[in-house]
Order: structure tokens, then sequence, then C-alpha cells
């Protein structure tokens, strides 16, 4: 039986000083949370579900309340969650009304022949499954109103285009390995500040922000969207992985790739199915967190 392992991140950018605390207590909580469900012979699907609940529920990141705000002022949520065992994936795009969009997701991988929904169909088919609507406004906090007004001010006196990929980073995801040898993995996130309305991200598509095989890895990552869409960056580095090497090394390329080929920038978790992994970022900082039966670490500063 392979022992359980749980690797988090909170997304990677240059995170300021006087938010690493509030980053490295966010993924200490939610690792409690996954962890609680492996370490009880849950399966993995199940501890990267809850660790990214844990992780929409706290306003510090940029997942369920308190995500930045597209250009509109409205919060709009992506997320994914995927089985390796089975290759089962469910995927929101474009929710306005779901506090937890990787309920949905996981509703989805359950209990729907299909893969993705987006927007008000994904909100119905939550609500007619039991997960509770909320209000959009119920989702945005004082915090990100004034980020975005900022923003747009600053955008519009230096008449630039009024996109911030740059800017933050903050989504959440989680890889799991539990006791019966299966991984998965899970991505929710904001998007990027100022976003215009209906644009999705990497995080939530399949192979781009999350993946998940037993027969290669499961990967969640973080950055711009846009690049990392590109190289389909979850799926080459689960493949990569599939080819004999090392995760250590594979999330270190990917994150070389995404800078070599298409100027991109951020962040990947990376485990395979015999609990060996990686952690990779270009941005200054990225909030991870790691735990195994024997061994529990968190990291936030860029090594090199
Ligand atoms: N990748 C996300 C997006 O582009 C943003 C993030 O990672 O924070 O939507």
């Amino acid at each position: 039986m392979p022992d359980p392992v749980l690797l988090i991140h909170g997304g990677a950018w240059s995170i300021p000083d006087d938010m690493v605390e509030a980053h490295l207590n966010g993924v200490h909580n939610a690792l409690a949370a996954g962890w609680r469900m492996l370490a009880r012979g849950g399966a993995a699907l199940d501890a990267v579900e809850e660790a990214v609940v844990i992780m929409e529920d706290d306003e510090t990141f940029d997942a369920g309340r308190g995500s930045f705000l597209n250009r509109d002022g409205k919060v709009q949520l992506d997320a994914l969650i995927m089985d390796g065992s089975t290759l089962r994936a469910g995927g929101v795009g474009c929710v306005e009304r779901l506090r937890n969009p990787v309920r949905a997701a996981r509703k989805i991988l359950s209990d729907s022949p299909h893969v993705y929904f987006v927007a008000e169909g994904a909100e119905r088919f939550a609500a007619e499954h039991g997960i509770p609507l909320c209000r959009n406004e119920d989702l945005i906090i004082p915090r990100e109103v004034e980020r975005l007004r900022g923003f747009q001010a600053r955008a519009a006196d230096a008449n630039v285009d009024l996109f911030a990929p740059t800017i933050s980073h903050d989504t959440v995801g989680a890889v799991a390995l539990d006791g019966s040898g299966n991984i998965s993995a899970a991505t929710s996130t904001g998007g990027t500040l100022n976003k215009a309305p209906g644009r999705l991200g990497d995080s939530s598509l399949i192979g781009c922000g999350c993946y998940a095989d037993n027969q290669t890895a499961a990967a969640s990552t973080t950055g711009w969207g846009e690049p990392i869409m590109k190289l389909v960056l979850a799926k080459w580095a689960a493949d990569h992985v599939a080819t004999g090497s090392l995760p250590e090394w594979v999330a270190a390329e990917a994150i070389n790739y995404l800078k070599d080929r298409v100027n991109g920038h951020g962040g990947m978790i990376l485990l395979d199915a015999l609990g060996r992994f990686g952690i990779a970022h270009n941005t200054p900082r990225m909030a991870w967190a790691l735990k195994t039966s024997k061994h529990e670490s968190y990291g936030i500063e860029r090594k090199n």
C-alpha cells in the first residue's frame, strides 16, 4: 500500500510580505482538511476537493469569495477536478453564483455523463444536484472592489490595455495520492483581475490548469492562464513523467518551457502514483504545503 501524499498550492506571484502569513495559514488549513480524508483511508479525490474548498472559503485567495473582480465588477469562477484512476473529470467555467465551484465540479464528475458546464447551465446543474446558489454580491469583498477601482484608474491614466495578467495569481490547487494508489487533482480560481466577462483561463481546462492520470501524474498549475493554455501544460508535464522523468525535474522543466516558449510565468505542483512530487515556479513566490505520514513542509520563496 502506498503512503498517502497531499500537495497544495495557493497561487504563484510576488506575494507581498504582509500577505505571506495569510497564504501560509491558508495552505496549512487546506492541508489539514485534505489530510483528514487521506488519514482515514479516504480517496485522493475527496482529499483534493476538501483542500480546495477550504481555500475557496478563505478570502486570502483568488478562488470563491474574495476573488478578483472582472471588468464589470463581478466575480466569475472556474474550477476542475479530475480522478486519475478513472480519468473522470468535472469542470465549471464562468459561474457567478457558487461559493464553492469545486463542489459543483465534483458533482459533474460523479453524477453527469458530461465533463464541463459553463455559466447559467453550470449553476442550474449545481442547483438541481443540491448545491445552493448564492448572489454574486455574496462573493465580493471590499478589498477587491478597491483593487479593481485602483487598477482601472491607473490603466485609464496610463492609457494601457485593461487587462492584468501579470499582477497576481492566487489560484488554488491540490494533488493527492491515496492509500489505494490513486491520484487526483483539483484547481479553482477567480481568474485574473479585470478580465473580460466570459474570459476563461487555464485553471478549469482539462490538461491546462489541472490533470490527473494514475499512469502518468496529477498536476495543478497557477499563473498567467493564456500561455499555460497554449502549451496544455499540466498534460505536458504528466506525459513527461510517463516517459520516466522524475516529477521534480519535470515540474521545473515545465516552468522553463512556459517561459522559453511563450514567455509565460506561473507555478506547478506535480505528483505521480509512486508518491514522487515536484514543486516549481518562476514567480518570486508561490505558497505551497506538503504532507505525508512522516513529513510536513511549507514554502513560499523561490529557491533559485
Ligand atoms: N491561471 C489563472 C487564470 O489565468 C490565474 C491564476 O493562476 O491565479 O485564470
